[in-house]
């Protein structure tokens, strides 16, 4: 019988929010949220590695991150819209954090652990990238560890709170499929989606801080949180998710979706880089039918009929001399996909 692994590579989905409502700020800055999360078959990976070596010489973890051959993301590094540089290689990398986080909760020091990270996600693009490197460490380093020590793995209630520590989206990429997110988006409802959706995923050369559109956000809606709250009471709720969304997504049906997709950042995105809207439209006339902003953007989604209509508006789009990458989802979420 082979021995415990010292490699385990664990992947996570990026995703898309089909509906994001957002409410005034709380008093320690953050704002509540009612969201629909939707993973899509796009994935980060994260290969963890024993290597006792580098606990002996200091820190106890070591980083590396390589553009995943084939990916969108490899395409974008290669024609220089994006750089591997861009992603920090210290204890701010979100997979380091959560390695260091799982090795906290087991009460047990940094082993000596090398951390590679497949990235096939835009960075900084509003699907989430960062976060699912952190959910895929998570899943890595916990099942190493719990094979080192001849116990079982942590549950994923465990899981998703130290991922709700390390980033809003984390235990979400967790969970993966399909999913309400209430308070910063970290509680979450798993709901139903019958069927795959096809979406067609356009990311663009720059990236858009979450902070900066959530400060456009505020900045719109200062008026309106002082009127409804003086005083600096409770202010605006996000609205709920509604039933009819719900039930368009547990069929799968696009159309029915489609006129219900809703983002309340994508107004503030805009704002922010206003040529995203004149491809929403584009994305539209070119047979989508909804495109929106994903999360605090600025990668674009658009929702397909089929499989065959995502493929014809990627193509469309190449012909534009734009990169576009057809995505499905829901898919599931993090999980271990080898070991060695
Ligand atoms: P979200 O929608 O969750 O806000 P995003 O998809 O817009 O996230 P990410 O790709 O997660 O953005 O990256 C946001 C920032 O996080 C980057 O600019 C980078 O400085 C930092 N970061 C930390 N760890 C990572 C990582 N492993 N991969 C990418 N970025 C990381």
């Amino acid at each position: 019988m082979s021995g415990p692994a010292t490699r385990i590579t664990a992947s996570a989905p990026a995703k898309t929010n089909l509906l994001l409502h957002v409410g005034s700020p709380t008093p320690d800055g953050y704002h509540p949220l009612e969201t629909l999360f939707l993973a899509v078959d796009l994935r980060e990976t994260v290969t963890a590695t024993l290597d006792p070596a580098l606990a002996r010489r200091g820190p106890g973890i070591s980083v590396s991150v390589e553009a995943a051959p084939g990916s969108a993301y490899e395409r974008m590094v290669a024609e220089g819209a994006a750089r591997l540089s861009d992603i920090p290689l210290d204890a701010e990398n979100l997979a380091v954090r959560a390695a260091l986080a799982v090795c906290e909760a087991w009460g047990v020091a940094v082993p000596g652990l090398q951390l590679h990270i497949g990235k096939a996600v835009p960075v900084a693009g509003g699907m989430g990238g960062g976060s699912a490197d952190a959910a895929a460490a998570l899943v890595a380093v916990d099942t190493l560890l719990a094979e080192h020590l001849g116990t079982a793995a942590s549950s994923p209630e465990e899981l998703a709170r130290l991922g709700a520590e390390l980033g809003a989206d984390v235990p979400f990429m967790l969970l993966g499929g399909a999913a309400i997110g209430r308070g910063t988006g970290t509680e979450l409802e798993p709901v139903a989606a019958d069927g795959s959706l096809h979406l067609v995923l356009v990311p663009q050369d720059q990236g858009l801080s979450t902070p900066a559109v959530y400060r456009e956000w505020d900045a719109e809606h200062a008026v309106a949180s002082a009127t409804e709250a003086p005083g600096g009471g409770v202010g605006l709720a996000p609205d709920p998710v509604p039933a009819e969304t719900l039930a368009a997504l547990a069929a799968a049906d696009p159309d029915a979706l489609a006129a219900r997709v809703r983002n309340d950042l994508q107004a503030p995105a805009l704002r922010l880089l206003p040529e995203l809207e004149t491809l929403l439209n584009h994305g539209v006339q070119l047979g989508a039918l909804a495109g929106w902003v994903s999360g605090s953007g600025p990668t674009v989604c658009f929702l397909a009929h089929s499989r065959e209509a995502a493929r014809q508006l990627v193509g469309e789009f190449g012909r534009e001399r734009r990169r576009a990458l057809a995505v499905t989802g829901p898919v599931p979420g993090a999980r271990v996909d080898s070991r060695g």
